[in-house]
């Protein structure tokens, strides 16, 4: 059974990593981090499969990250190096990780340029039970393929996550922790449709427009 993602989807967070693909890393200047680069984004950001992603006027360079996520089942603290994961593992689904990169840039730390309404397009459901040792993470805008990478080029791979940002926050029913993007990060302008899609889960939809107000 597939349950879907819908709207009002509002966990108490979205725990992001940083520059977990080695590739990704490289194409913006920046070294691999020796520990998971964690960052939140606003749950406000949500938006699900169909719904539009909208360019702020603060941004004249918003990118689309496509990413793996994994949904968290039950409440989730201070795991140790060999405690499962897998029971506090609902299923996993498709993530975009919206970027305004100028805002990002412009500012010390991340919320800002990643948290902006309509930034984190969700879904299109939840898939349980998967081995997301090595599945293909695609991007598409407009059909054309912009970022195509692999679950296993991951710096840490996700039961390291869930264990290392289990021992930071305590991770509640519905939290979302989104793993990180593979190279190839592009502009997304007024017009396009950007696609997420991963091997295993579906594909994640989202026509892009600019802000009216
Ligand atoms: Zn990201």
């Amino acid at each position: 059974m597939l349950e879907p993602i819908t709207q009002g989807f509002r966990p108490s967070k979205i725990v992001c990593v940083g520059r977990n693909y080695v590739d990704h890393a490289k194409e913006l200047g920046n070294e691999v981090p020796k520990a998971p680069l964690l960052f939140l984004k606003a749950p406000s950001a949500f938006v699900v499969s169909g719904e539009p992603i909208v360019i702020p006027r603060q941004s004249q360079q918003v990118e689309h990250e496509a990413e793996l996520a994994i949904i968290i089942s039950k409440q989730c603290r201070n795991l140790r190096d060999d405690d499962a994961v897998e029971p506090f593992i609902k299923g996993f689904t498709c993530l975009n990780d919206v970027t305004a990169r100028d805002v990002q840039r412009g500012d010390v730390q991340f919320t800002r340029g990643k948290s902006f309404d309509t930034f984190c397009p969700i879904g299109p459901h939840i898939v349980g039970g998967l081995d997301t040792s090595d599945l293909s993470v695609i991007c598409r805008v407009n059909g054309e393929v912009r970022q195509q990478g692999r679950t296993s080029q991951m710096v840490f791979p996700h039961a390291y996550l869930i264990r290392y940002i289990s021992r930071q926050m305590t991770l509640m029913p519905g939290d979302v922790i989104a793993t990180g993007t593979p190279a190839g990060v592009s502009k997304l302008n007024e017009g396009d449709v950007c696609e997420v899609e991963i091997e295993g889960i579906g594909v994640l939809s989202n026509p892009v427009t600019a802000a009216k107000d």
